[in-house]
């Protein structure tokens, strides 16, 4: 596969896509990355895989037939120790199908009621898959270790970051800026990987 000129990343986050068009950038690379808002609608797939692989395949290969583009897609979540791994894949919907943030945060913390900080540790895992108009399939991974906190604290980032404490901080990935969080993330560490790989194409 040569460099494609243009990228769909199929997400309809706008923070994923600003993450991924930074980074590019900054590594001076001549690809246009696209939205799923700036391409023609088309049917997005069930997220219905057991693996953040198999769900960000999902993603990536429907991206890729509906506009003929080489496509990335990510998917991720949290894992928690204490809880098997789980929410994991149900990380987005874990208190229910119509919960918001709020409500998975509050249901986790109930879980973990009591549980000391040493059994608290979780992790933020990426799977970020790319599929080619060729057939070439690829995937990278990203994780970002630490433990779970007894209360939500900071603004910033979305889902479970004012609940996570990143390893060797004492700060929640909320209170990080975008950029901070970046550098150390799960999807940070993907996408990196990702972009090596259109460098040495
Ligand atoms: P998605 O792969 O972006 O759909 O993420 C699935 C779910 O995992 C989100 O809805 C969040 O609950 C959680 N999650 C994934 N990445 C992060 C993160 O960086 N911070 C906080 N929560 C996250």
């Amino acid at each position: 596969m040569s460099r494609p000129t243009q990228v769909v990343l199929a997400t309809n986050n706008p923070k994923k896509l600003k993450e991924l068009r930074r980074i590019i950038a900054a590594e001076g690379l001549d690809v246009e990355v696209l939205g799923l808002r700036d391409v023609d609608p088309y049917p997005e797939p069930e997220e219905t895989e057991r693996t953040f692989e198999g769900n960000a395949f999902l993603k990536a290969e429907a991206a890729m037939r509906a506009t003929g583009h080489c496509a990335v897609a990510d998917d991720s979540g949290l894992e928690v120790d204490e809880l098997n791994g789980m929410p994991g894949v149900r990380s987005a919907r874990w208190a229910g199908p119509a919960c918001d943030d709020d409500d998975n945060n509050s249901l986790l913390l109930a879980q973990l009621d009591g549980v000391p900080t040493e059994r608290r540790t979780a992790r933020f895992v990426c799977a970020l898959a790319m599929v080619a108009p060729d057939g070439d399939r690829r995937v990278w991974h990203g994780r970002m270790p630490g433990h779970i906190n007894d209360q939500p604290v900071g603004d910033n980032g979305f889902g479970y970051d004012p609940l996570f404490v990143p390893a060797g901080m004492s700060v929640t990935s909320a209170e990080l800026t975008a950029e901070e969080k970046d550098s150390i993330s799960h999807r940070g560490i993907a996408v990196r990987k990702f972009v090596d790989h259109l460098k040495g194409l």
